[in-house]
């Protein structure tokens, strides 16, 4: 196992209040240290070759030699200078506060790797000078967050390691050989492994959606290497490591420490079974964990058993259309600005959240899985109150899953402790709530159906109690002291940890600024030293009251500094001189125009022993919060899973609130090759549409054994687009559990969804546009199954007429004879019907019986007005009306005269008529059937 190692020393928080607002350098800290700080820096930077070093000193975070230079550009925070070995160097630094803001910049935004070196201090008996140990504990990287502020909390932050096969080569065999993959979100703990090919590579990566890869250092700088072009092309960052084999410290597979394997009904989610790992998986989880071990050094975490993902149980999306459909990111903003996700998330806790964007992008195809989805968002849709109830709790609901990890990582504080706590408390009053309900209908209603049910029942009985762990919270962690902590912020310290931040300087302490977290009752030791530093600080109040009224001087007060140690602080001048003139043990040590500061024996003595009691009640503190990150871990596996059913009933309440403010009904899902979906409407469009006042216009897809592909024809801007991405996203929808934009649907369970819409070209990667076109549409035509869905919007469009045409038809025939899946072709070829022999009753003709063609129209008024109908009906429209875009587009009105010219003369002198369509009848079923005819006269 690979265990974090937490420090045994404490860090020491130097107070140098004073320094702490400026962005300059604290160069007296620096030049306080002693020469072995430097060589700390030194070997550092040795050390870690590849990494930007943070050093911590004292209150600050700081930078040395020429990295000093490059990170003060980078942060935009002054540069300076400082003697270092008789030279003068370069260096820079920030307040702690900053630095959550700062690794933000240089990890996240300008990707690089930051070596976090912290500054502990060595225990030495009170009154001596403490000396400080240096070390990096941590190198931070894009993929190793764990948890800091600027994590989205809402998406999964993966670190994805991919080991090829043994010497494969770049050849287009070597391609198809299998990849291993494992991928980890190491602030969730969340681990996966999965069998590929380098082929298949670029939709993993837009699917899991990595912010670092890892590959093995023996293919670095291989560029002809076949997994380098999916990554190159996804602009993913990558870093290298050599895979020990020793850093494989997997648990062995165990039910119930499956962080992942979940359950429907009482059903574990099928794509992910425990099975054992394959060669090239067992690569990759050793490469991953070789990585994490390097970078995590003290924060290693134990790894759990990955759950692997197995194909067949998800519906595959591939990198073009979870990009083109803007699944999970919108394509004008980038960010989730008009995606799907946005659209429909009504999810309110961020696990929930972060699994309904990956069920988004892997939906479904296990029908018992799907269903039972589907019973639960049905329960709660008619449902309306349970629902809100449901829902107003989740609200309170702790990311457990993120809150977890912290404490195995050997992070977490008390404040984590009270959102486990408060959190079990919830899932308490939410499983009472569902069996409430459950009871009052079987009592109130007539016709209640348990199988209604049997879903919920089952998902929330796998909510184990956790109230032990509860009761040891509770007891341990009083409540009243945290509750006022604000919530921590990005200027919050670099650690979370409260018994970490705890400042140990004795000084500080007897300042009254001292807070402890952990219950006195806790444990015999914190009993008798909380009773300890009650009595002490009593007697100082005593001593404190007993000097004053002996020396006339209110102003008195017994104090403790860095500057001046344990003395006798008198605010007042005159109430000084008294002091001085009457007594010998005071001795004066600092004087100002209106203070003075002495020292005195007695108190000297008394504060020492408060210091040291403090001292051991930290101590005492940190070894009782041991104790219960101890007891949070012994929990992990429970504790996570109860997170995960959590997340799903978010999900779940998430899109019986969708279902119900967007008139969504349930599809059903069959196991066959059926689509009917009913006045279908594309829920981003709707939206956009109804923010303008307007109404969308629904359309109904039918397809059936003899109609499996149809040509959609018609006008630009009639909604063609529209109406294919629409169909798709019912798909995903469907798939994913929820239901969809319709009157009513039915759909075969679609095993890939493939789309070839929108055209963008890619010149970075040396492709023109219609190059895009042509990879992506080949790629569609070797791998779409009877069972997959396909949208290809005006394919061939992007070059001649004729090239175009010819392409157009060869994809639909092979997608109609060769891939026979469900297919919606929108184009403006219509010479393309003609080939596929349109006739009067909608349907092609002898080979290509079993095409359906519909199309959209312009509606045109008496006074030259017109109006998209958008509504879809049977036929083929031969006017793309493209001339009227124009018009709306703003085309200068010659313009706009000039083509209309162009246009009247090339429709009455070109092979629009009867004949021609004959001729390209004969064409088509002649190349169906590989007869070419003779050349056409000319
Ligand atoms: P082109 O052939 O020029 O690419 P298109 O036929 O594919 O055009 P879309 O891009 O689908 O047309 O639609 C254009 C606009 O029409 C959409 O942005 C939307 O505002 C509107 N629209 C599309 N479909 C509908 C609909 N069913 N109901 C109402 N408005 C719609």
């Amino acid at each position: 196992m690979i265990h974090a190692n937490p420090p045994t020393d404490v860090r020491v928080a130097a107070v140098h209040e004073e320094q702490a607002d400026c962005e300059d350098t604290s160069t007296a800290v620096v030049e306080a240290l002693t020469g072995a700080n430097s060589e700390t820096i030194i070997n550092n930077l040795a050390k870690f070759p590849h990494c930007l070093l943070l050093t911590r000193v004292g209150q600050f975070y700081e930078s040395y030699f020429d990295q000093a230079v490059e990170i003060s550009q980078m942060l935009n925070i002054k540069l300076t200078s400082r003697v270092f070995s008789r030279q003068r160097i370069h260096m820079c630094g920030f307040p702690l506060v900053h630095l959550h803001k700062h690794l933000k910049t240089l990890v996240q935004q300008k990707r690089c790797f930051v070596a976090l070196c912290e500054e502990f201090i060595r225990p030495t008996p009170f009154g001596q000078k403490p000396t400080f140990e240096r070390r990096v504990v941590r190198v931070i990287t894009p993929g190793t967050l764990i948890d800091e502020p600027f994590l989205n909390q809402y998406e999964n932050n993966y670190l994805l390691s991919i080991a090829p096969s043994p010497n494969q080569s770049p050849d287009v065999a070597s391609a198809a050989l299998p990849v291993g993959m494992a991928w980890i979100d190491v602030s969730t703990g969340e681990f996966f492994t999965r069998l590929t090919t380098a082929d298949n590579l670029r939709d993993e990566l837009v699917r899991i959606g990595p912010k670092e890869v890892v590959l093995p250092l023996d293919i670095k700088g291989d560029v002809s290497h076949p997994v380098f072009s999916p990554i190159a092309e996804e602009g993913c960052f990558v870093s290298h490591i050599e895979p020990t084999p020793a850093s494989l410290h997997v648990s062995t597979p165990d039910a119930t420490d499956f962080p992942d394997a979940l359950f429907h009904g009482s059903e574990p989610e099928p794509s992910k079974t425990v099975v054992s790992l394959s060669a090239q998986e067992t690569a990759a989880v050793e490469l991953l964990t070789t990585y994490l071990h390097a970078n995590l050094l003290e924060n290693a975490p134990k790894l759990s058993t990955p759950s692997r993902e197995e194909t067949e149980a998800r519906m595959q999306i591939d990198s073009h259309t979870i990009k083109a459909l803007e699944i999970r990111e919108g394509m004008r903003e980038g960010g989730v600005t008009g995606s799907l996700l946005s659209v429909i998330k009504r999810t309110v806790t961020s696990g929930g959240t972060r699994l309904l964007a990956r069920w988004l992008c892997s939906p479904s195809t296990s029908l018992l899985e799907i269903k039972s989805r589907q019973s639960l968002v049905s329960l709660f849709h008619s449902r309306v109150h349970l629902r809100e109830d449901l829902v107003q709790l989740l609200h309170g609901n702790g990311d457990l899953t993120r809150v977890v990890q912290k404490f195995t990582l050997g992070r977490g504080d008390a404040s984590d402790l009270l959102i486990i706590s408060s959190t079990i408390a919830i899932w308490k009053t939410l499983k009472e709530r569902i069996n409430l309900e459950r009871i009052m209908e079987a009592k109130e209603r007539s016709e209640f159906i348990a199988e209604d049910w049997a879903n919920l029942v089952a998902l929330v009985g796998r909510l184990d109690s956790v109230e032990d762990l509860d009761v040891k919270i509770k007891s341990a962690i009083p409540v009243k002291d945290l509750v006022e902590d604000e919530e921590p912020t990005d200027e919050d310290g670099p650690d979370a940890s409260a018994l970490d931040n705890v400042d140990l300087n004795a000084d500080f302490k007897l300042q009254n600024n001292l807070r402890f977290t952990v219950h006195p009752d806790f444990s015999e030791e914190l009993t008798r030293l909380h009773q300890k530093l009650e009595e002490l600080t009593l007697r100082k109040h005593e001593m404190e009251q007993m000097f004053k009224t002996a020396y006339s001087a209110p102003s008195l007060t017994l104090r403790s500094s860095l500057q001046h140690g344990v003395h006798v602080h008198i605010a007042k001048k005159r109430h000084a001189s008294l002091v001085k003139a009457s007594t010998a043990s005071f001795v004066l040590i600092a004087e100002s125009n209106s203070t003075a500061s002495f020292f005195n024996g007695e108190w000297s003595r008394l504060g020492a022993q408060i210091a040291e009691t403090v001292q051991e009640l930290v101590y005492a503190e940190k070894h009782a919060f041991e104790t219960l990150r101890s007891l949070v871990v012994s929990h992990e596996a429970v504790l996570r899973r109860n997170a995960r059913i959590m997340d799903e009933l978010d999900v779940a309440l998430g899109f019986a609130t969708l279902a119900n403010e967007m008139q969504l009904v349930r599809p059903t899902l069959t196991e066959d090759l059926s689509f009917h979906v009913v006045n279908g409407r594309h829920p981003t469009v709707e939206l956009g549409l109804l923010t303008s006042g307007r109404v969308f216009t629904p359309n109904t897809v039918y397809f059936s054994p003899d109609s499996r592909l149809h040509i959609i024809t018609g006008p630009n801007m009639a909604g063609k687009s529209t109406l294919l991405r629409q169909t798709a996203l019912i798909a995903i929808l469907a798939q994913t559990g929820s239901f969809v934009p319709a009157d009513s649907a039915t759909m075969g369970v679609v095993d890939r969804l493939y789309s070839r819409v929108g055209a963008k070209d890619d010149l970075f990667r040396d492709r023109s546009t219609f190059m895009v076109e042509m990879l992506e549409t080949s790629e569609i035509l070797r791998r779409a199954t009877s069972n997959s869905l396909v949208i290809m919007d005006e394919v061939g469009r992007g070059t001649t007429v004729k090239d175009g045409l010819a392409i157009a038809f060869a994809t639909v025939h092979h997608l109609y004879s060769k891939n026979q899946c469900r297919t919606l072709f929108a184009t403006h070829f219509h010479e393309l019907t003609d080939m596929l022999g349109y006739t009067p009753d909608h349907k092609g003709e002898g080979l290509f019986k079993d095409i359906g063609f519909f199309c959209t129209d312009v509606d045109e008024t008496e006074d030259g007005r017109f109006a998209y109908s958008h509504r879809l009906r049977p036929g083929v429209n031969r006017d793309s009306h493209g001339l009227k875009v124009a018009q709306l587009a703003g085309l200068p009105p010659e313009a706009v005269s000039v083509a209309q010219n162009a246009l009247s003369w090339l429709k009455n002198n070109s092979g629009d008529s009867m004949f021609h369509r004959q001729r390209l009848k004969a064409l088509g079923q002649s190349l169906a059937s590989a007869e070419l005819p003779g050349p056409a006269p000319s």
